[in-house]
Order: structure tokens, then C-alpha cells, then sequence
């Protein structure tokens, strides 16, 4: 996973990309943060569900989301910033343990 946690860092931070010899030594990264993401609205129809219990914390629904919505909370854990997912679940069909599950809006109402 090479070190993409100190890629997020401030750009007064974080490694400059001079310090890699080639485009093979780069870390993975997201390709955009909530920040500059849209607002999802309500046409979702299915959303992602972590099951913690599963998840070995490794990132990659972090690093494979195209909205940017998941990000490290301070247990540990990605979470879900559902104000932009959209719902593709690619998260869930990158997720190496498979604890990510898609379920319908209808079924989540009562949580939202
Ligand atoms: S369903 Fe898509 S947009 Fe939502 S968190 Fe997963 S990868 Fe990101
Ligand atoms: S990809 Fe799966 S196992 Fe890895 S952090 Fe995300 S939910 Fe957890």
C-alpha cells in the first residue's frame, strides 16, 4: 500500500512527488474528497453497510470509492459519509473480506 496516509496530508506535508524516482513507486490514491464531490440528493436507491465485525481495516473501500465518501474515523474504521455516495458499490465489490453489503434506501429508512 506504499505510504498513501501521507499523501492526504497538507500539501506543505505530505511527500512531494519529485522524491519518487518513477510513476510505479506512487501510491494508490482517492480521486477526489467529499469536499468536491456532489451532494447525492435522494434518488439513491441502494447504500453500502459496513459489518465492523469483518473489517481488518485495511482501506481499500477508502481507496476505490469515486466520490470520496469514505474516510478514517478515529476507531479505526471507514465510514460512510452517505450525504455523497451514490451508491455504485464498488467499495463493496473491492472489499477483500466481502463486509460490505448493499442494501436498499426503503430498508434503511427508519435509520436515516
Ligand atoms: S457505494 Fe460507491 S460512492 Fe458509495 S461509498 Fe461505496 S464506492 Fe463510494
Ligand atoms: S475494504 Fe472492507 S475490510 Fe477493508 S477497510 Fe473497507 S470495509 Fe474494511
Amino acid at each position: 500500500m506504499g505510504d498513501w496516509k501521507n499523501i492526504c496530508k497538507d500539501k506543505d506535508t505530505r511527500p512531494q512527488e519529485q522524491n519518487y524516482k518513477s510513476w510505479k513507486e506512487l501510491p494508490p490514491i482517492p480521486i477526489c474528497f467529499p469536499a468536491h464531490a456532489s451532494k447525492t440528493g435522494s434518488w439513491r436507491t441502494v447504500r453500502p453497510v459496513h459489518d465492523f465485525e469483518k473489517c481488518t481495516k485495511c482501506g481499500f473501500c477508502y481507496l476505490y470509492c469515486p466520490e470520496g465518501t469514505i474516510q478514517v474515523g478515529e476507531d479505526g474504521y471507514y465510514h460512510v459519509d452517505y450525504k455523497y455516495c451514490k451508491g455504485c458499490g464498488v467499495c463493496a465489490n473491492q472489499c477483500p473480506v466481502k463486509c460490505i453489503s448493499m442494501v436498499r434506501e426503503s430498508d434503511v429508512q427508519e435509520e436515516k
